[in-house]
């Protein structure tokens, strides 16, 4: 009997020594398994952050990539990419697509009697009035190229684009910045070609840059300081 006990202790003790391994396994690996969500929860959130790092300098890239450095304008870039967008909304809803091309009287002479740097002022200032020109949302202000400024107005008129473009000649008149060797004027004058279309299937964006390219060189031609119209 005494060695039945014996034995039947030992197998007792045996058994709940394993029970209790068998326990501590399990704790361990829960708590392991705890520990492994938490650190995948850790490296997701980290992820995300990342992720909206990288969207955010990419939109940061995209929007330097369209602005013009001098003036903080759009540049031609962004110029191109509207009135593509814009020539499809327009044809789409068989609604007018206004453009003002403008361009500095006399540069060459501006920047060979005061100076590159002081022409440079110029273009600023002259961006900076036509900002102020442009009220619409959804119009856009871009620096073409150059001297060459571009005001892309959405849903415009012939009549309304012609009344901005008169707008801006005003502003700038009242600049009064002096040129004194800007033929008679003897201050900063701009020459602007205006056009205004209702988009169909053929026109592309360069179509409608060319169309204000021919009425900016009439309104060049007929004296300066002026505006034609496609
Ligand atoms: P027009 O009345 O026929 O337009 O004569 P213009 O002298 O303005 O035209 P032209 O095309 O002969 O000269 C343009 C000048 O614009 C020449 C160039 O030095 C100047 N220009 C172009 N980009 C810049 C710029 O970023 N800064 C400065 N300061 N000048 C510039
Ligand atoms: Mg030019
Ligand atoms: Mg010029």
């Amino acid at each position: 009997i005494g060695l039945v006990l014996l034995a039947f202790c030992a197998l007792m003790l045996y058994v709940s020594d394993k029970t209790y391994l068998t326990f501590r396994n399990m704790i361990a690996l829960t708590w392991e398994r705890e520990h492994i969500a938490q650190e995948l929860g850790d490296l997701t959130g980290s992820l995300r952050e990342r992720n909206r790092q990288l969207r955010d300098a990419r939109s940061q890239l995209t929007a330097l990539a369209n602005v013009d450095e001098l003036t903080g304008l759009g540049n031609r870039r962004l110029v191109n990419s509207v009135l593509e967008k814009e020539i499809n909304r327009a044809r789409r809803a068989g609604s007018n697509l206004s453009l003002i091309l403008l361009d500095v009287d006399y540069f060459k002479n501006y920047n060979d009697t005061y100076g590159h740097p002081a022409g440079d002022v110029v273009l600023q200032k002259l961006g900076d009035i036509m900002q102020q020109a442009s009220t619409r949302a959804g119009e856009v202000v871009a620096r073409y190229g150059g001297e060459e400024f571009i005001l892309i107005l959405p849903g415009a008129s012939e009549a309304s684009a012609m009344r901005t473009a008169s707008r801006l000649r005003e502003m700038i008149s009242e600049a009064n910045i002096l040129h004194e060797n800007a033929g008679g004027a003897k201050r900063i004058t701009v020459s602007q070609g205006v056009v205004t279309i209702t988009p169909d299937g053929a026109h592309q964006t360069s179509d409608l840059i060319a169309l204000a390219d021919k009425a900016l060189y009439r309104a060049k031609n007929s004296g300066r300081d002026t505006i034609a119209v496609h």
